[in-house]
């Protein structure tokens, strides 16, 4: 059964891939010949998510599912949030982790987590699957894994950083892992 993931990132697309197993057969937006800049204007990670996911449908009529993720900081009322990836208003993740850091300065609250939220559209309905990972904004950087806040956030229960983390580590118990497992999980029911 074909099911397109609305991504182009080929890296999440083999991950999912090979948890899904050989019933359903990935595609990325690619694979479909989607070029179009889809919008991702939501104010919220479920409104992007369902964004990507109502576009691909309406336009190919095919069964598909869409993620979006981001960083939600406590004491900047959950910022960066829906803008993660562009929160200075440029895609440097740098300076996007920069400003998080300095818009926090000493500020002793800096709890935080990661959210994920997939919307998949499967035989005529929605279904959603949400994974979080809870944690603190750390004072100054560690690690060079990863990408993107990694650096920077350390999960409860851990006194290092995700870019301290090999990826497999970090797998077990990040916000993306949590929703894929719960999306796998359905999909393997249906099956
Ligand atoms: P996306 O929706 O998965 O593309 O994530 C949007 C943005 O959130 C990314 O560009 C990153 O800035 C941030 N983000 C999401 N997941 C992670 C993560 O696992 N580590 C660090 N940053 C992340």
């Amino acid at each position: 059964m074909i099911l397109v993931f609305a991504t182009n990132n080929q890296h999440k697309l083999e991950e999912v891939q090979s948890l899904i197993g050989d019933n359903f057969e990935l595609k990325s937006l690619n694979d479909i010949h989607c070029t179009d800049d889809i919008p991702e204007t939501g104010n919220t990670f479920y409104a992007n998510a369902i964004q990507k996911s109502h576009y691909v449908f309406e336009k190919f009529q095919l069964d598909c599912f869409a993620d979006d993720s981001g960083l939600e900081v406590d004491a900047l009322n959950g910022e960066p949030g829906v803008y993660s990836a562009h929160y200075n208003g440029t895609r440097n993740a740098e300076q996007n982790l920069q400003l998080v850091l300095d818009k926090l300065g000493n500020n002793n609250n800096r709890k935080a987590r990661f959210k994920t939220v997939i919307s998949l559209i499967y035989k005529g309905f929605e279904y959603f699957f949400e994974g979080m990972v809870e944690g603190k904004i750390t004072n100054q950087r560690s690690g060079n894994k990863g990408f993107g806040y990694d650096p920077v956030f350390q999960p409860d229960g851990y006194d290092i950083t995700f870019a301290d983390m090999d990826l497999s580590e970090k797998n077990k118990i990040s916000h993306r892992a949590k929703a894929i497992e719960q999306l796998v999980a359905f999909l393997k029911a249906q099956s």
